[in-house]
Parts: structure tokens; sequence; C-alpha cells
């Protein structure tokens, strides 16, 4: 083996040789009970020296949030619903571990100094905290979508102004990034995020208007919160991801498609102008994704299963039936009408998804009343430009006010 590294080969690869172990990298995980908050820890645990964790965050998972800190020796624990104040304390209590609750309490965690913070708050009310972990100047591992999502241009000019490095963890940007490295901008074709089609793949539209939250919680490959989980079964998400990319990928809407891969194996793929393509390919394990952004651009030891092409034996791609499906394109469409009609169509879809996992409407409706609030929205002149996070958040606002009349008017 060593005899093979040790000839002289044509082609040489980077070697950093043995890394002294440097400083304990400080890290701040925003949303550290859910499902990446999970797996990030889940892989700090792995290699406690190399980690200092500054604070560690949730909106009311007290028991798992105090959990966590204690295990990971966090030195501030935060949650965001104040009536569990009082919980967090006590089983914080002797522990050394300082406490807080609130939103404001949410941001000051994001704001205290560390070299990475993994931004893992679902939903809009990531905003305030990855921005504020943003103004730091420092890496942002960024897995709240809805940043660039809602807050695209307005977030983007935050990290500019703050000299922050913004990694992405969804594993199709992630996999986007790295099929990316090296090329021209002028060389990129095209820009296609893969989607596993979520459990409802197969179905006919027929039997989608029966579809009930807990089937569509039942994802075929990836284990993800609940409202991912349900935006990959009306794929949303492949549209919130389109919206994404766009962001962070120099390409315009129309370079920018998705197609279904069931396997979740190739998670994106990048087409040059000479016919190349480029692809990146992995288990559906967000720890690889995770890894990257935390160690960037280094490449560590994940406890991943290892991918085993033979034994997957095939991999196949779909297009995305758009009438079953809906999600990428009006997602495409919210781009092209710009301004603040991507933070209405998060916003209008964060509704839609709560009031089908709490049986109010069913699963077609999700997509039905995302298009209905965009549309709304831009008779009654409310999409317009956005140019701070108070601008953000009050498109939000309205948003959400307007996606409950339609629902009202659905029912
Ligand atoms: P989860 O629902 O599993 O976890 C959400 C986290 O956010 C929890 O820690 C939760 O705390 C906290 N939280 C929820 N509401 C609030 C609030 N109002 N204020 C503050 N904190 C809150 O979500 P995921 O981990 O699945 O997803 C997190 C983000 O990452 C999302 O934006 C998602 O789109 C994105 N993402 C997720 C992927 C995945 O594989 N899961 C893949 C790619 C992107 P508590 O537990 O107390 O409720």
């Amino acid at each position: 083996m060593t005899a093979q590294f040790t000839r002289p080969a044509a082609i040489k690869l980077a070697d950093h040789g043995e890394r002294p172990l440097a400083e304990p990298q400080r890290l701040t995980v925003l949303g550290a009970t859910g499902s990446i908050g999970e797996s990030t820890l889940d892989l700090v645990g792995r290699e406690p020296e190399r980690f200092e964790i500054i604070a560690l965050t949730a909106q009311c998972n007290v028991e798992k949030l105090a959990r966590l800190a204690i295990a990971h020796r966090a030195r501030l624990a935060v949650v965001g619903d104040e009536t569990c104040y009082a919980e967090l304390k006590q089983r914080l209590s002797g522990t050394g571990i300082e406490t807080a609750a609130g939103e404001a309490a949410l941001v000051d965690a994001a704001s205290r100094p560390a070299d990475c913070t993994m931004a893992a708050i679902v939903g809009a009310a990531g905003l305030r905290p990855t921005f504020a972990a943003a103004r730091q100047g420092r890496r942002v591992a960024l897995a709240n979508k809805e940043c660039l999502v809602s807050a695209g241009d307005v977030f983007l000019s935050e990290v500019r102004k703050a000299g922050a490095e913004l990694l992405p963890v969804d594993s199709e940007h992630s996999a986007a990034l790295q099929s990316l490295a090296g090329a021209e901008r002028t060389a990129v074709e095209r820009i296609v995020l893969t989607a596993s089609g979520g459990p409802f793949r197969c179905w006919s539209l027929e039997q989608l208007k029966d579809a009930r939250p807990e089937q569509a919680l039942k994802h075929p490959n990836w284990a993800m919160g609940a409202k991912i989980t349900i935006d990959s079964a009306t794929l949303m998400n492949k549209g919130l991801e389109l919206i994404e990319a766009y962001h962070l990928f120099p390409v315009g809407v129309d370079q920018l498609d998705a197609v279904v891969h069931p396997q979740s194996v190739v998670h994106c793929l990048v087409h040059y102008i000479d016919g190349s393509v480029i692809a990146q390919l992995g288990p559906p394990d967000m720890r690889t994704p995770i890894a990257l952004a935390l160690n960037w651009p280094e490449r560590r030891t994940t406890p991943t299963a290892k991918l085993d092409l033979v034994k997957i034996g095939s991999l196949t791609f779909e297009p995305v039936d758009a009438v079953r499906f809906p999600g990428p394109s009006i997602a495409k469409d919210a781009l092209r009408r710009g301004g603040s009609a991507s933070a209405i169509l998060n916003a209008a879809n964060e509704i839609a998804v709560d009031a089908f996992l709490n049986a109010n409407i069913g699963f077609l409706d999700i997509s039905r009343i995302v298009r209905q609030t965009l549309e709304h929205a831009e008779a009654r002149g409310l999409i317009c430009a956005t140019q701070s996070l108070d601008d953000v958040l009050s498109a939000d606002r309205e948003a959400r006010a307007l996606a409950r009349t339609v629902i009202e008017s659905l029912n």
C-alpha cells in the first residue's frame, strides 16, 4: 500500500502531511435537538477534542437539549419557548451551563463568538438567529434553507458585508459545491438537483387526494424532521432547494432543474458546455455533507455506510411530474417573480404543511394553497422588493395571514 502512494504519479493530489492538532473549533448548533442538530452532535461526539461547544439551542425539547448540553459540555443552552425556561434551568442546575430562553436569547446565542455555527433551526424562525451568526463574519454551515429561500439577496448581502463563509449543508448543494470545484462560470450549462420522489412517487392524482400525514411522514430514504419530510412528499422541498441553488451558485433560473432519482445516491449533476457531467454520489446520510461543511475543505472519516454501487445495482432517473407534484415549478415561478415572492411561497408552505399535519387540509391542498397565496399576494400588490430582514419578516407575516384566509376559503 505504502509503495503505491510513494511512487511518483503524473497527477498530484494535495498533501498537507500530518495536520497538527489545531485548537478546538468553537461550534454553536442552532436547532441542536432536531435531525440535523443530532447528526452534527453525533459527529462532534466522535471527535470531542476537536470541538468546543459554545451554545446549543432548541425550541421546547428541554429534556433532549439538557442531555445534549451536558454530554457535549456546552457553555450555554437556550430554549426559544420561554415557558420551558424553568424546566431547562432546573435540569441544568449545578452543571455550570448557562441557560436562557426566548427569541432574543436565541439571537444572543448565535452572536456569541464561534468559529462555526450550524444553522439548523427549521423554518423562518431560523432567520434572525442565522443572520446573527452570519454577522460574526465566521463560518455558517447552512441547513436552514429558509434564509436563502425567504431572504436570499438580503442574507447574502449580510454574509458578504461580514466576510462570513457560507457552506451549504443540504446534500444537493453540498454536492453542487463539490461538482463545481474549479469550474469557470461560463463553462457551466445546467445544475440538476435530484429528488427521491418521496413516499408518493408512484401514487396517482386520485390516490394523492386521500394521502394522510402518517403516510407522508414515511420517507423511503432519509430520516429528517417532520416539516422537510412533508416537503419531500410534495416535492416542494425540491422547489425550495432550486431557490437555494439560485442564490448559492452563479446560474440563472433556467439553468436549474430537478430530476427524480429514487435511490438518493446521486445528489446533484453539473452539466458543462463540453458535454461533461460531474456528479457527486454518497449514501443518503446527512452526516456526509455535515462533516464536509464543518471541516471544509478537509475531508474526515464519517461513520456513514459505505456506498456499494454493485449492491445497489442500478441508478434510475425520471422527470418530475408537474401535475402531481407542482412544487418545483411553483418555486421557479416565484423566483422569476422576484422580490418577496419566495418569502411568500415559503411562509404559505409552512402554514399549509402545518395545516396538513393537523389534518385540516388534504395533501393536494398544500401546493394549491401556496399557489393561491402567491396569486392573491400579486393581485394585492404585496410582492415587492425586500431590502432588509425586517422587510422579509413583514412579507412572511402578511403571507401567513393570507395563506390562512386561503385555507378558510377551502373549508
Ligand atoms: P427538525 O424539525 O428535526 O429540528 C428543528 C430544530 O429547530 C429543533 O432543534 C427544534 O427545537 C428547533 N426549532 C423548531 N422551531 C423553532 C423555533 N420557532 N425557534 C427556535 N428553534 C426552533 O428539523 P431538521 O433538522 O429536519 O431541519 C432543520 C433545517 O435543516 C430545516 O430548515 C430543513 O429544511 C433543513 N434541512 C434538513 C435536512 C434533514 O435531513 N433533516 C436536510 C437538508 C436541510 P425542538 O426540538 O425543541 O422543537
